[in-house]
């Protein structure tokens, strides 16, 4: 559990991570007032001592701030501006504490255009991405990485520090998408590096958990390895993170690299491989089965040994 906290948070976006999110700060002292276009979820929340809600506008109307945890940059943009019309959104039905944090990974382009919206209706954004997976997530020991203005980040950081342990402010809005980015081109590039790894640790007839074991033990070891090696080298396929969550990911970091002329070779190769997967319907797998690309392309299949 993280942290002790206390106020009203409009929670929105109860999925993978953002049910763990709602739940840490529900032990934490929070009042949670919860809301998902899936009633199931919502439902899920309320067996845990959350209030349901019939709208986002409804999650945030008492709030101190509202925080949403939604897949990509359309879904908030729809929670800020409004589906049902303009009069629906939080632009319009703000919470009390005037104070919006998306700890989802969105385009970091739309994120300063909302919090521009948002600050001329007297309104702070903060953007706070996270890092650490449905296990950081649970264990409320994500790495929080924002962008807002100093004030609107002070008032956010302690119900962020109820959700996780590295928190850091990086700049102004979009700063916090921004360094996600960085992170998440790193975590792609370092997935595939320990496919290649395992593929020829295979073909060389190594046992594959004791050549994870090794490698975790030196130079080579990553949070990756760690968390996601036993899975590939097991052919488990269970979404944590999915495939095409992490190609929405690769999509705005080349976006962005493109739209300032940086040139990002390794993202390029990896994000093939991530096309190539999800065109073998894997999108809804865990990122660990990018490793089902390089059976393909050795035309082997997962051999545990041992
Ligand atoms: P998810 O798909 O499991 O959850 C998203 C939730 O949002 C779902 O419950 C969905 O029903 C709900 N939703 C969709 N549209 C909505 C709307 N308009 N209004 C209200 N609810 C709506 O995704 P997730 O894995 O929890 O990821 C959420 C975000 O966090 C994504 O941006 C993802 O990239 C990022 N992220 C995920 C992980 C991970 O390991 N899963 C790690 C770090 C960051």
């Amino acid at each position: 559990m993280g942290r002790k906290a206390e106020g009203r948070v409009g929670f929105i976006g109860l999925g993978t991570m953002g049910r763990e999110m709602a739940r840490n700060l529900i032990e934490a002292g929070c009042i949670v007032r919860a809301y998902d276009v899936r009633r199931e979820a919502i439902d899920e929340l309320t067996a845990l001592g959350a209030e349901a809600a019939s709208s986002p506008a409804d999650a945030a109307r008492d709030a101190d701030i509202a925080i949403t945890m939604l897949p990509d940059t359309p879904q908030v943009e729809e929670v800020v501006y409004g589906a049902g019309g303009p009069k629906s959104g939080l632009l319009t039905n703000p919470p009390r504490g005037r104070l919006i944090a998306d700890m989802s990974t969105i385009s970091p382009v739309a994120v300063r255009r909302m919090a521009a919206d948002l600050k001329a209706a007297g309104i702070d954004m903060v953007d706070a991405p996270v890092s650490g997976g449905p296990i950081g997530a649970k264990n409320a020991t994500l790495s929080i990485m924002a962008g807002g203005e100093t004030d609107a980040f002070a008032r956010a950081k302690p119900f962020f520090e109820a959700m996780g342990t590295t928190i850091n402010h990086v700049g102004a809005p979009g700063a916090g998408q921004a360094v996600k980015l960085c992170n998440q081109l790193i975590c792609g590039i370092n997935i595939q590096a320990i496919c290649e790894a395992i593929a020829l640790g295979r073909a060389c007839g190594v046992d594959l958990r004791q050549l994870r074991e090794v490698l975790l033990g030196g130079s080579a070891a990553s949070w990756m390895l760690d968390k996601l090696g036993p899975s590939m080298i097991e052919g488990e396929t269970g979404a944590g993170f999915r495939i095409d969550l992490m190609l929405k990911d690769l999509r705005l970091v080349q976006e962005q690299a493109l739209s300032l002329a940086v040139p990002l070779p390794g993202t390029a190769l990896v994000t093939s491989q991530y096309l190539e997967a999800r065109a073998h319907g894997e999108g809804a797998h865990g990122n660990q089965a990018l490793f089902r690309v390089y059976d393909r392309m050795t035309n082997q299949s997962a051999q545990p040994t041992g």
